[in-house]
């Protein structure tokens, strides 16, 4: 049996890893897009970026003021675990403490902040079933900047193709530069709203160097990342060729009547960390390595 013990010290290096450290495709987009910007104004936003990220790992330091609200996906496999939620939430309060993580989640309405980060529906934590032989666990800390400009537009299906893509641009352009360009787009096309918004986020699980398994998804993803990088918003809104380090996309059939789109906007600190936990009591982590 996967220990609550294990799960919960699992839960605190997750969270220390997303916060403190980006995933190696994230910096190295990052560092590829300072090689490829040519003015002094977007370089020198990408050096402090990179800077900042280099401090932040070196002192294993949050690399952003904000460390978002913790948003979990795990995958339940064919193993027996000890009460999974319970250990998360106290994985989470830990975390809070010891990272330190800012404390970030109020309640709706009040605004009342227990210092925690846990509240109501908060950790929230996706769950999956699957066939494996281990637990996996994403965490995914959301900041508030990226993700209030995020957005979700049911189209006609007549609008198709053309409206995905005008959709994008409205999207990034409205954003401007208010999420802490260069940003990455998580877009969910199909399903219905709710399913939408879901696969947005889902999407951006995804490493950015691999792309969709799907060719026509994977040209639209590439389409969009060479056309709305034309726009010119560039790091931190200040110009340049980098507005978006990439287009992450997942897809659901949907009912024919409609088209439902969601894009989930995530800043260059595009915090993430996963792991698997075998029943041995082994420990996989799988975006930032060694067990
Ligand atoms: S948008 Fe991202 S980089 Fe900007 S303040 Fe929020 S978490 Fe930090």
């Amino acid at each position: 049996m996967i220990s609550k013990e294990l799960i919960v010290d699992t839960t605190v290096e997750l969270l220390r890893q997303a916060v403190t450290r980006l995933p190696s495709d994230v910096k190295k987009a990052l560092e590829d897009a300072y090689e490829r910007e040519e003015d002094e104004v977007p370089r020198a936003q990408l050096k402090a970026i990179l800077d900042n990220v280099a401090l932040a790992e070196e002192g294993s330091l949050p690399m952003c003021q904000d460390t978002g609200i913790p948003i979990f996906f795990v995958d339940l496999g064919n193993v027996e675990v000890d009460n999974v939620q319970e250990a998360i939430i106290e994985g989470v309060k830990e975390g809070t403490k010891v990272i330190p993580l800012r404390p970030n989640a109020v309640h709706p309405i009040t605004r009342k902040n227990p210092g925690t980060n846990v509240g109501e529906h908060m950790p929230y934590i996706n769950c999956r079933m699957s066939d494996n032989d281990h637990i996996e666990i994403g965490v995914m800390p959301k900041g508030a900047g990226s993700e209030n400009m995020s957005a979700l537009k049911m189209l006609t299906p007549a609008a198709g193709l053309k409206g995905i893509k005008q959709f994008a641009l409205d999207v990034l352009l409205n954003a401007g530069s208010k999420p802490c360009p260069p940003t990455i787009l998580g877009m969910g096309i199909g399903g219905s709203a709710d399913i939408s918004i879901k696969m947005g986020k889902e999407s951006l699980l995804r490493p950015l160097d691999q792309r969709h398994p799907d060719p026509d998804i994977a040209q639209l993803e590439e389409e969009l990342y060479t056309t709305l990088n034309e726009i010119g918003i560039g790091p931190m809104g200040l110009g340049g060729k980098t507005s978006i380090l990439g287009v992450k996309i997942e897809y659901a059939a949907c009912h024919t009547a409609s088209l439902p789109v969601a894009i989930n906007v995530q800043c260059w600190a595009a915090r993430r960390a996963a792991c698997r936990i075998h029943p041995d009591g082994r420990v996989e982590y799988t975006t930032h390595g060694g067990d």
